[in-house]
């Protein structure tokens, strides 16, 4: 039996991004912090702090600065130096090693706030009131918890060619490594992270490099107060590299096949190997017990009484101007939503 005063308020459940995001700002709204519990295996800034450092962002630095401060309990205002992001032109994109290093900072303190398990999150069941979060140290119990928990690269079941994970190929040392002189390699996708893979291979100087895509890519357009394609839209580095390449000159070893063309069969039998960048599907959860099938309100992130998901794996729906709706991934873009929905969770909350 666990008792009344080891239940913890809220449990956030991933330190990624979306978790650092999530537990400053119930700080910011008064949630004492020895109510708060936090539980991450690492404590690493997620997948942007350990996969994608060398990744080029697609937005710019003015917003990551945003997001660094808008939270009061990131305490951004009280680091003894500035971090490199700040010597950036807010205008330009960077590297995401650059917002990761301030983030690490925040976690570091944040982590010391509130009660952080350095663990993951097996299982969580509902019981008298509050969730029961099973840990590989125990359990922990809180009345509220947020599923942060990010995303994993989606792959297609294709047989033949050796797979090369999209960490590596976003990354030009990795990458060079993992391919030879002789390779025939196939690239699936069209968005950010496609466009970055084959701008890294053609440097690499790549034998043949085959791009199979199934619709054409696209630009964010920035218009007065708003962006659109904001989130599926190429925008910096990937923009520029694809407008020189793709609709301009295209390389001599690059071929793009679109999925749907009769030589698709033919062209995806002369690749050895195979890089898939089209897109990402939630990570597996930590199992859910008495919830078979897992749906979440995309306007608000509500999952169950007391339960929230939030984050890349979570991603809020939101319509434009023009009517269309757009599932809203990047990190002010989570700070925004968290400041609408942060209250109406509150409320919504098991108390
Ligand atoms: C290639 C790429 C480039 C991007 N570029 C930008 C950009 O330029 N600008 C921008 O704003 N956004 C960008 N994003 C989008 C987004 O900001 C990042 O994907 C962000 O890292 C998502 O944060 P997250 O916290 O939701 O997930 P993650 O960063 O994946 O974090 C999830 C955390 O949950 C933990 N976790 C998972 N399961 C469990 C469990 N069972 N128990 C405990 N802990 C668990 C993991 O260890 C991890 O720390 C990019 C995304 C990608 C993929």
């Amino acid at each position: 039996m666990h008792s009344a005063s080891s239940v913890l308020d809220w449990a956030i459940i991933g330190a990624g991004p979306a978790g650092i995001a999530a537990v400053g700002k119930l700080i910011d709204q008064g949630i004492p912090t020895q109510k708060i519990g936090w539980i991450d295996p690492h404590f690493m800034v997620g997948d942007l702090g350990q996969k994608w450092s060398h990744v080029p962002s697609n937005t710019s630095v003015d917003l990551f600065l945003r997001f660094l401060n808008d939270c009061e309990a990131f305490n951004f205002k009280s680091r003894s130096s500035k971090f490199h992001l700040e010597s950036l032109d807010p205008k330009e994109t960077c590297a995401l090693k650059y917002i990761a290093e301030p983030l690490q900072w925040i976690t570091n303190h944040l982590k010391k706030r509130v009660h952080s398990h350095q663990t993951t999150s097996l299982a969580l069941s509902h019981f008298q009131g509050h969730w029961e979060i099973k840990t590989q140290h125990g359990p922990l119990y809180a009345k509220n918890a947020i599923l942060a928990i990010g995303s994993e690269c989606k792959t297609l079941p294709i047989v033949g060619p050796e797979l090369i994970n999209l960490e590596a190929a976003l990354d030009p040392e990795k990458l060079k490594e993992a391919i030879d002189p002789q390779d025939t390699i196939a690239v699936f996708g069209s968005s950010h992270s496609a466009i970055l893979v084959l701008a890294n291979l053609i440097e690499l100087k790549a034998k043949k490099v085959i791009n199979f895509y199934r619709s054409p890519h696209r630009y964010a357009v920035f218009l007065d107060d708003w962006i659109l394609f904001d989130d599926t839209g190429l925008k910096g580095f990937s923009a520029k590299w694809a407008k020189e390449h793709l609709d301009g000159m295209p390389p001599h070893n690059l071929k793009r096949v679109l999925t749907s063309d009769h030589t698709f069969e033919e062209s995806l039998a002369l690749c050895n190997k195979a890089i898939y960048a089209i897109g990402f599907e939630r990570r597996k959860l930590p199992v859910l017990e008495q919830y078979e099938y897992l749906h979440y309100d995309d306007r608000t992130g509500i999952i169950a009484p007391g339960l929230f998901g939030f984050g890349i794996a979570f991603p809020q729906a939101k319509f434009n101007p023009l009517g269309q709706v757009d599932f809203r991934v990047g990190l002010w873009k989570f700070m925004d939503y968290l400041n609408s929905i942060l209250p109406i969770w509150v409320k919504y909350a098991n108390r």
